[in-house]
């Protein structure tokens, strides 16, 4: 009786007894947590017992989410960090070492592809390959390849790595297969189901939906056999090796970088879940419709978007994910200024971000990739005219007159 993606969400919290017969997890934003026998404590530090410590690694609140976003992931294990970009900084900086090597699709989020830069500096070396083909990340592979790493529509030229067949590649050659998933969320696909070994997710768009709290989520799949990873430190080999990876994460992450994802936020982002599936369905919809509006219209000279049959991997899009997201990107004709197209926009909010319940739209060369130059903007195929739409949940017929007006203009 709880299978369903959207039930298992809602009665999450009362799995375990909540003090006052709450039917939702309080809000908990003690920073310590004190015991009356100080061998309890004691305990706790050696992970001989469940409970909490200090708040850097973690609260009853943001457990609450984690246990959420793991029904979500169908994952065994998930730690939460205060923003999408801290998740996935920390969980390089727990599993890498120097001298390592990542593959990475070359379509990346641009603040992930900033990363990527530093972490190169740090003796981490990183190969960008064209995804969409498994053969390019099959020829990147060296002897050091500790993992690969792929989003699942790429953001924001929406194209769509080659998840399946990548991840039969690193389950062959044992390497951690880390899939950032924040474009489709876990109602759209789940990473495990094309054996993703670590799943990040940013809950600052999709999942909590609302633009009111910023956090991100790594979870362990279970897929990933640890005793094969050279980097496990010796602290983390507990009694069950599927273990080890999350705790490591978790331990040297929360601690190393401190960017713990505080309970306010946690509470904002595990409400946002509840409907994150109604959410998905009501934006989907209306970015598919707007989607075929646009690609008709004549002063629309590019509409980029997996749920259009002329999208290079439509169908492979059809077959993955359960709808075809709400983020599609476009360009205009030649002789239309794209700022003064946003500036006649009434309803459309110019904004960077995305998942939002509103509709966001944002000039991508000009803005969000601005500062990686235009020769990388060229590899990664963004044109200057190139505007990023974020779909929400309005009321479609307004979307389109809004659209109508501003292209008519
Ligand atoms: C936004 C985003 C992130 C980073 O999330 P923040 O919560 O903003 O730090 C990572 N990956 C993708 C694909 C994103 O869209």
């Amino acid at each position: 009786m709880k299978n369903g993606f959207t039930t298992k969400i809602l009665h999450s919290d009362l799995e375990a007894p909540i003090e006052h017969f709450s039917v939702l997890k309080p809000m908990h934003t003690a920073v310590a947590f004190g015991y009356p026998d100080a061998r309890d404590l004691v305990k706790v530090f050696k992970g001989e017992m469940p409970g909490y410590a200090y708040g850097r690694q973690g609260n009853p609140t943001t457990a609450a989410l984690e246990s959420k976003i793991s029904k979500m992931e169908d994952g065994i294990a998930t730690a939460c960090f205060s923003t999408g970009m801290a998740a996935i900084a920390s969980a390089f900086i727990a599993l890498l070492r120097g001298g390592d090597h990542v593959v990475s699709s070359s379509f990346l989020f641009g603040n992930t592809n900033s990363l990527f830069g530093t972490l190169g500096q740090f003796d981490c070396d990183i190969s960008y390959v064209d995804a969409t083909r498994v053969e390019n990340v099959e020829q990147a592979l060296r002897p050091n390849t500790r993992m690969v790493f792929v989003e699942t529509i790429a953001n924001p030229r929406t194209q769509i790595a080659d998840l399946a067949r990548i991840g039969e590649l690193c389950a062959r050659r044992g390497l951690i297969y880390f899939v950032d998933n924040t474009m489709t969320s876990p109602y759209l696909f789940r990473p495990k189901q094309v054996q993703a070994s670590l799943v990040i997710n940013s809950l600052t768009k999709y999942i909590g939906g609302h633009g009111n709290a910023l956090g991100g989520a790594v979870t362990d799949t279970g897929l990933f056999d640890w005793k094969s990873f050279p980097n496990i430190y010796d602290n983390y080999k507990t009694a069950n090796p599927a273990n080890w990876g999350i705790l490591q994460i978790r331990k040297k992450g929360l601690r190393d970088v401190g960017a713990t994802l505080a309970a306010e936020a946690a509470h904002r982002l595990a409400m946002g879940a509840e409907t994150l599936a109604l959410r998905m369905e009501r934006a989907s919809a209306n970015c598919l419709q707007l989607a075929r509006f646009l690609a008709r219209h004549p002063k629309v000279t590019k509409v980029y978007y997996p749920g259009l049959e002329d999208h290079p991997q439509h169908k492979l899009a059809g077959e993955l994910f359960r709808t075809y997201g709400a983020l599609m990107s476009i360009e205009l004709a030649d002789n239309i200024d794209c700022l003064d197209f946003l500036n006649r926009l009434q309803l459309v909010i110019s904004s960077s971000h995305l998942g939002d319940n509103r509709t966001l739209a944002i000039p991508v060369a000009q803005t969000i990739y601005w500062e990686m130059g235009p020769e990388r903007r060229a590899e990664m195929g963004i044109a200057d005219s190139l505007i990023r739409l974020s779909i929400g949940i309005e009321d479609i017929d307004d979307l389109i007159a809004d659209f109508s007006q501003a292209l008519a203009g």
